[in-house]
Parts: structure tokens; C-alpha cells; sequence
């Protein structure tokens, strides 16, 4: 987040209202707020190179995936395999615009470390420009918890400062899905996040409380489903390197089914036996005017949809039933995974 200079801080007043409050009981920024426990990670690694499928928005060499913050060509400056950030410039964004994402992306702090708190190698990764995952040189540093390095900024301190030494390479592995709105603008699902720090679990799908914003807990406002990546201009000289995403697909959503037909009870009983497979046996029987299938794991409902066909209830399997000269019920096949069990009526 941009923090305004320290004589406009002071001039702020903080109202103490409701709206101030993460979800949980914490006051933005709360210094009471334990910080999270430090684990060591692994030292930096080798560049992990991004999977063939990914849009690679960094690849050591230029920012022709980049523009500044109004659109004009990026300032940010490229140098031996990362580029790194141009004091006063502005933020640096995607020309993609992206919504549901993995997101890799490495960063470094400067060297030597200077200041403290907030002030020391400050950055940040705003997913669809909004949502701030700090990058921040969390390594002996503190700050309030929910503006550390890998805090979802001012809602979610992560789980562990897993931090490195200012100068090395450290990763984010981000799983982000976007907020849902529905035509009117209302919010449906909150943005979700996942993330990874040095490959320690950080964020574990949190839900964003909103967008981020300075001290204050902003409502969500409907937004475009795909928006630019941004990365923070907060004056620090933090790089930036090895940068790709994978756009995530949507949950696909079920299809209709048609729904039950309504049988009587003395069309069911003709269905009521004992029926013999070469591995055991499966038992059908009416319970409580319901017909149910017991293979030996529990009854399953067996409803007849519209079509006139049998299925287990909420499981794609297809019962179909084998009829004798006198129309009696023989035996059945169900169909299940692409598989056919033959079952032949004992009694
Ligand atoms: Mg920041």
C-alpha cells in the first residue's frame, strides 16, 4: 500500500468504528497482534522454469509484457536477468489483464537494508490492481503483522515469516481466485488466495475482506472479471524476476438433470430381492416407500427419472432391469464409470 507522508498520518484521525475491524476482532495494523513464527527456508534455489503452458511476463530480458501505471512505457529498469524498480516512477502493470491465476514470481529486497518498519524495502503485488500481497524486507524487521512480507496488507498476516536475508532471491507461489459479482454488482464469493513464501504454505484460501486499502476496510466494488497485475512503485529499488502465470479454469457446472419419477409402492416391490454377482451379492428394498440399493457399503437411493430409467441417487450410475415372460423382474446391469455389472435375481 502507498502510505501517505508521515504529516498527513498524523493529521488523520482513526475513527474507532466497526468498519475499522478485521473480521476476527483485530484492529488494522494492531501491534498486539502476535507476529507470526519465523521458520528458515531453503536457501535460494536455481530459477524454477515455468511450465510450457505459462504466460512468462518476465523472461530476464525485457518489459514488452509492462506498461506504467497511465500507460506509457515502462520506466522500471531492466537489468542482467531482472529489473527492478525506478524510484518515483509509478507502478508497473501487465498489458494482460488476468483473472483467476497461479502466479510465480521472484523479488529482492535492496542491499544494504535502510530503515525500518514499513520503510525498508517496501513493494507490493496487487492482484487485478487491488488486492495487495505485501513484499516487504521482513528479514529482523518488524512491523504491525498484517504488513509484513507475505500479508495479505492490513486483513491477513501470513502463517510464518519465512523471509529471507535482504539481496536474495525470494518466491511467491500465489493461487488467486477473483471475486464474484453478479449482474446487479453483488457480491457473490469474496476473492480467494493461496500462497506460498520460499515454498512455506503463508496464506492457506484466505477470503479478502475487500480491496486493500489505507486504514480504512474498503467494501467490495464489482470490477471486471480479468484486470493488469500490478506491481508497487514504493520507492524502494526491490527486483523483480522469473514472473509467469497460469490462468486457472472455471468449476465447469453441472448440467440439468431431469428429476425424479414418482413410482407406486406396488410398482416398487416388483423391484424388492436379492440379486447375485460373481464377487457377493446387492440387496433392493423399500425404505420408508423409498427403493434403496445395499451392495454392502449402506443404501443408495435408486430413483426413476422422467425417461423412464434408473439411477443411483446423485451418482452417475444407470440401473437398467431385465424382465421374464411373465414380466417379471430378472436381474439388473448397472453402469458406472464406464463399467457394466451384471447382477441376476436369486429371490
Ligand atoms: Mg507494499
Amino acid at each position: 500500500m502507498r502510505r501517505p507522508h508521515l504529516l498527513t498520518l498524523v493529521l488523520v484521525v482513526l475513527p474507532a468504528t466497526a468498519s475499522a475491524q478485521a473480521s476476527d476482532g483485530w484492529r488494522i495494523h494492531d501491534m498486539a497482534r502476535p507476529r507470526p513464527p519465523v521458520v528458515t527456508p531453503t536457501p535460494p534455489a536455481t530459477i524454477m522454469p515455468p511450465p510450457a503452458s505459462a504466460l512468462v511476463l518476465f523472461n530476464g530480458r525485457d518489459l514488452s509484457h509492462w506498461v506504467q501505471w497511465d500507460g506509457k512505457p515502462p520506466r522500471w529498469l531492466v537489468r542482467k536477468g531482472y529489473f527492478e524498480v525506478l524510484p518515483g516512477s509509478g507502478d508497473l502493470q501487465t498489458m494482460d489483464s488476468l483473472g483467476d491465476i497461479q502466479l510465480h514470481l521472484e523479488w529482492a529486497t535492496p542491499i544494504p537494508a535502510k530503515g525500518a518498519g514499513q520503510d525498508r524495502g517496501n513493494s507490493g503485488v496487487f492482484l487485478m490492481g487491488r488486492y495487495e500481497l505485501q513484499v516487504l524486507d521482513s528479514w529482523h524487521n518488524d512491523t504491525y503483522a498484517d504488513g509484513q512480507a507475505a500479508a495479505m496488507y492490513g486483513q491477513y498476516p501470513p502463517l510464518f515469516n519465512a523471509s529471507r536475508p535482504p539481496g536474495e532471491w525470494q518466491s511467491y507461489d500465489i493461487f488467486f481466485r477473483r471475486p464474484r459479482f453478479d449482474e446487479t454488482g453483488t457480491l457473490l464469493a469474496p476473492a480467494r488466495i493461496t500462497v506460498l513464501h520460499n515454498g512455506v504454505l503463508v496464506q492457506d484460501n484466505v477470503e479478502l475482506l475487500g480491496p486493500t486499502s489505507w486504514l480504512t476496510r474498503e467494501p467490495y466494488t464489482a470490477h471486471p472479471s480479468r484486470l493488469p497485475l500490478k506491481l508497487q512503485d514504493h520507492s524502494f529499488k526491490v527486483r523483480f524476476r522469473n514472473i509467469w502465470v497460469r490462468r486457472l479454469p472455471e468449476a465447469a457446472s453441472a448440467p440439468e438433470y431431469s428429476g425424479p419419477q414418482q413410482l407406486s409402492e406396488a410398482e416398487q416391490e416388483a423391484y424388492v430381492g436379492r440379486y447375485d454377482i460373481s464377487w457377493g451379492h446387492a440387496e433392493i428394498r423399500l425404505e420408508g416407500g423409498q427403493l434403496v440399493l445395499d451392495m454392502g457399503d449402506g443404501p443408495i437411493a435408486i430413483v426413476a427419472d422422467v425417461q423412464g430409467g434408473f439411477w443411483l441417487k446423485g451418482v452417475d450410475a444407470k440401473l437398467t432391469f431385465g424382465r421374464g415372460p411373465a414380466g417379471e423382474v430378472t436381474g439388473f446391469s448397472m453402469e458406472l464409470g464406464g463399467e457394466t455389472w451384471r447382477y441376476t435375481r436369486a429371490r
